[in-house]
């Protein structure tokens, strides 16, 4: 294939528009595999967990692991689905070395999920829906290596029915950002819902796309090709704005799209043809006759449904507008199930929801992702943030003294009160109005000519002398009084 992208003009690229289908297929964190006992977690020692059935001995009979069902109508119903209350599973036949048994055990035609959908958000734009098709359960294969020897292919059967749900998108993806904004809320989802821990790295939750071109404002969807493996959400975007270029560079000299399957060079970022239109496999898919049609109750539906944590979506919403925080900040917020659930603990306590908003996604994010803890591991109770909060709205104590002093202090001993700690470190704001204007003299008299500068109205200038007056005052006066003094003083110099 041509690797080379030839310079198109904006205005050729401007004809056309993208059409991107995706199919993700998530790992579920079953302490079992989806037909066996045997062990489902990632990490052992290669072909540890391998029992008759993983390796698909002949006479072995699957047997289905309830936890993978209860997985899949949580992701169903928390994704607006219709639940399929009896559905089945179907064999997808095919021979490969890290598949004993010859075929894959899928759901084809009876799906347990579909017609769901997902909303996006996109900075500046309105939120979009995007349809599902269907999710259905499945058994994962084993792992092929092909460079670990130099003679042999080394097989790994620890992965051979691991069990995933594979979530299929509509068509309805129109650029690399809304597929991106897609992938990252599926990920959100599952681990929301506890599900799967979206780890894309270590392939726990992997991504094939469906890529197409089409002029604007044609009815039809052009030919597709399928990108598959994409292991990240930045190789995402690059495949998709890749294959875009390509396929319209095609077009436009008269060829046409052929569809492929294709491969994602990482390093390259270049696609390449995996397998051809000529080589598609014929799966021959049929009823899988060792397991019964799977009959569900709609009262365990409802009993599930009762169970879901309110999501990232509704949270938004709540956050938005009972709230009155910005669509950024709620979105900060919710990225992190047990952030969003720390939060709403400290605005039970604290009914300063902007203030609130501000210690967890600055002081409070910054520990985590320099600790590389989760929230529950830090210790520091919600209880404690709202005394801060309260502490510096009342004027007793500023807000950098707050942030830089007792909030580390805390960091370092959970269980601290927060006044003493403030009485300890000399914090309370003790400074009276003859203090005050004595620090306020003093930093003015330091400073003649930014005295000029101010009330020739460069007003930019306060900054430097409420430095000055926090570094004078030890950080002990009332930034708001002091404001207040400080511009009558500069005023009066006029
Ligand atoms: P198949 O049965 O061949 O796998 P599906 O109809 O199940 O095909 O579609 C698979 C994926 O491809 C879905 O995510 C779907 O949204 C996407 N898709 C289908 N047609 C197109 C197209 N023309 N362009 C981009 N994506 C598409
Ligand atoms: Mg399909």
């Amino acid at each position: 294939m041509d690797t080379e992208q030839k310079v198109m003009t904006e205005e050729v690229l401007n004809k056309y528009e993208l059409v991107i289908g995706l199919e993700i297929h998530a790992q579920l964190a079953t302490k079992t595999k989806i037909f066996s006992s045997d062990p489902a977690f990632f990490g052992a020692e290669p072909n540890k967990h391998t029992t008759p059935v993983s390796l698909g001995l002949p006479g072995t009979l699957p047997k289905i692991n309830e936890e993978v069902v209860t997985c899949a109508v949580k992701l169903g119903l928390a994704t607006h689905c219709k639940i399929n209350l009896v559905n089945r599973f179907d064999r997808k036949n095919y021979f490969y070395a890290d598949l004993p048994k010859g075929y894959q055990i899928t759901q084809d035609e009876l799906p347990i999920c579909q017609k769901g959908f997902i909303v996006i958000n996109l900075k500046d734009k309105e939120e979009k829906k995007i349809r599902l098709n269907r999710i259905h359960m499945e058994e994962d294969a084993g792992k092929s290596m092909h460079d670990k020897d130099d003679r042999y292919s080394l097989i790994d059967l620890n992965r051979a029915g691991v069990p995933l749900l594979e979530i299929v998108s509509e068509p309805d993806l129109r650029s690399a950002e809304e597929a991106a904004a897609y992938l990252s809320e599926v990920r959100r989802i599952v681990r929301y819902l506890d599900v799967c821990d979206g780890n894309m790295e270590e392939g726990s939750l992997r991504c094939d796309a469906n890529i197409s071109v089409r002029l604007k404002g044609a009815a039809e969807y052009g030919c597709r090709c399928e990108v598959k493996n994409l292991n990240s959400i930045r190789n995402l975007q690059r495949a998709v704005n890749y294959e875009f270029r390509r396929q319209v560079q095609l077009i436009e000299s008269g060829e046409r799209i052929d569809q492929n399957t294709l491969n994602f060079d990482a390093a390259t970022g270049v696609t390449s043809v995996l397998r051809s239109k000529e080589m598609a496999l014929d799966y021959r898919y049929f009823p899988e006759p060792d397991l019964p049609p799977l009959h569900l109750s709609q009262d365990w539906v409802d009993e599930l449904r009762k169970e879901l944590p309110v999501l990232p979506e509704q949270r938004i919403k709540r956050y938005t507008s009972e709230l009155g925080l910005s669509e950024y900040d709620a979105s900060l917020l919710t990225n992190d199930r047990s952030v969003a659930d720390f939060y709403e603990e400290l605005i039970s306590v604290s009914s300063n929801y902007k203030s609130a908003a501000n210690w967890v996604i600055g002081p409070v994010q910054s520990l985590l992702n320099e600790s590389g803890k989760e929230i529950s591991e830090l210790g520091i109770p919600a209880s404690a943030i709202a005394e801060i909060i309260q502490l510096v709205e009342e004027g007793k104590v500023n807000n950098s003294a707050a942030t830089q002093q007792i909030f580390p202090v805390l960091t370092a001993s959970p269980g601290k009160q927060v006044n003493e700690i403030a009485r300890e470190l000399n914090l309370f704001i003790d400074t009276n109005e003859d203090d005050l204007d004595a620090f306020i003299e003093q930093a003015v008299s330091k400073y003649p000519d930014k005295v000029v500068e101010y009330n020739k109205g460069k007003k930019g200038v306060l900054g430097l002398f409420m430095g000055e007056l926090m570094k004078v005052s030890g950080g002990k006066i009332d930034p708001k009084t002091a404001n207040k003094l400080l511009i009558s003083k500069l005023e009066s110099l006029k």
